[in-house]
């Protein structure tokens, strides 16, 4: 017998990027925290999911769809990228459809990305997924710091770009601040680039943007053939936990994208429920109000107790807390917890002052107003909070956005 020693392991000799890889890390579960506080209900204001849950048109479907789940899905999704194409009016061949718009990001790294040669370029912080498979592709991830108020600095972006970089991740509305680019400035990148460089604009929470035609990007795609566009159903479908997402981009370059995806990766269900959700309107209206209108009030109710909420186009606000608030953002954090209230630290982001609160329902709203206010009022003592400049900070992510 061969004496098993530590370099003969199957792990020993695993891909770099492997060994190295740090892991998403998710938002912590309602359950978990109902388990460790005791709670009977716990609301979840932590990833940006959609406040009104899940369309009744598309729990309908999928009910009905139960008994063809042991069929394998049409590879090519053909009936939900018609469905897309005809909602976002571009043409069905430029439609790649995914595992959420984590895998088109993940694809479009692959395909672009040489390991060992190319580099991917974003702004820090950033979607923390642009960075993950980055690695694991074994390109370099390269990042521009984020401007002071949190806005993208796109001459900083540029002059970051050289023969190497083949892609670049921009997200507007961007997560954690809500900060939405002007579109011009993002068109000046698309001009300025070199046209083998793929720009990808991330449009995750454009359907909340207000109003969203002034804000997408997608009326340029067919102009700048290095421009994609992804979205996705997890947040104003309500779609997150079924997993699916799009990109627009040239066709040439989606035949390729599609080519080497995982044939199945979007399921029967999460295609019966995409197609459903579009086509429930009501639900998607209703969601849009409920956000906008739940965004004004809590940026009033925020300002009111002396937060500093910044402006937001997508449906979350992230906020400072107010110079009295002796407790730093943590420390709140773990103190609405204990109330039953989920929201984002952003240590990870490198933002350790700040926090980051989804939209809820008016119910859900209120209560996480009447909460902060509670832990406010005990954190309300002499000597003002430490360092109150909104500035982006590097740091190494420990724990992740989730959506
Ligand atoms: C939530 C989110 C997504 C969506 O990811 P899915 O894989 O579609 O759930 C994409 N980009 C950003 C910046 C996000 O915050």
């Amino acid at each position: 017998m061969v004496q098993e020693t530590p370099d003969l392991s199957p792990v020993s000799a695993l891909r770099k990027e492997v060994l190295d890889f740090e892991p998403y890390s998710a938002g912590l579960s309602i359950e978990e925290i109902q388990a460790r506080y005791g709670l009977a209900s716990v609301i979840k204001l932590a990833s940006n999911e959609n406040p009104l849950g899940t369309s009744p048109l598309v729990q309908k479907r999928l009910r009905a769809k139960a008994d063809a789940v042991f069929r394998y899905p049409k590879p090519d999704t053909p009936t939900l990228t018609r469905a897309i194409a005809a909602r976002v009016q571009v043409e069905p061949e430029r439609i790649v459809v995914g595992n959420g718009s984590d895998e088109i990001i993940d694809l479009l790294i692959r395909v672009r990305a040489t390991p060992g040669r190319d580099r991917v370029l974003a702004f820090q912080p950033s979607f923390s997924m642009y960075r993950l498979q980055t690695r694991m592709q074994g390109a370099e991830f390269v990042t521009v710091p984020l401007e002071d108020d949190l806005s993208l600095n796109m001459d900083k972006l540029v002059s970051r770009v050289d023969a190497s970089t083949a892609v670049v991740f921009v997200t507007t509305p961007d997560n954690p601040s809500g900060h939405a680019t002007p579109r011009e400035e993002i068109l000046r990148l698309a001009r300025e680039l070199p046209p083998t460089c793929l720009l990808v604009v991330d449009e995750a929470y454009v359907d909340f943007a207000d109003p969203v035609e002034a804000h997408t990007l997608l009326p340029f795609v067919e102009r700048h053939r290095n421009l994609v566009v992804l979205r996705t159903f997890s947040k104003a479908y309500g779609l997150a936990g079924l997993r699916l997402g799009f990109g627009v981009m040239d066709p040439e370059l989606a035949d390729y994208l599609w080519r080497v995806r995982l044939p199945f990766s979007v399921s029967i269900l999460a295609e019966t429920a995409g197609v459903a959700a579009l086509e429930d309107l009501t639900f998607y209206n209703a969601t849009l109000d409920t956000v906008r209108q739940g965004r004004v009030f809590l940026a009033e109710a925020l300002a009111s107790l002396g937060c500093r909420p910044r402006p937001s186009q997508a449906n979350f606000l992230l906020f400072r807390l107010p110079d009295y608030c002796a407790l730093a953002a943590r420390a709140v954090f773990e103190r609405l917890l204990a109330q039953g209230i989920i929201i984002r630290p952003l240590d990870s982001y490198g933002l350790p002052d700040c926090l980051r609160v989804s939209i809820g329902t008016e119910t859900e709203n209120r209560a996480f107003i009447q909460a902060l206010e509670r832990v406010l009022g005990e954190a309300h003592t002499a000597g003002p909070h430490a360092d109150s400049s909104l500035g982006a900070h590097d740091s190494t992510p420990r724990e992740n956005e989730g959506g």
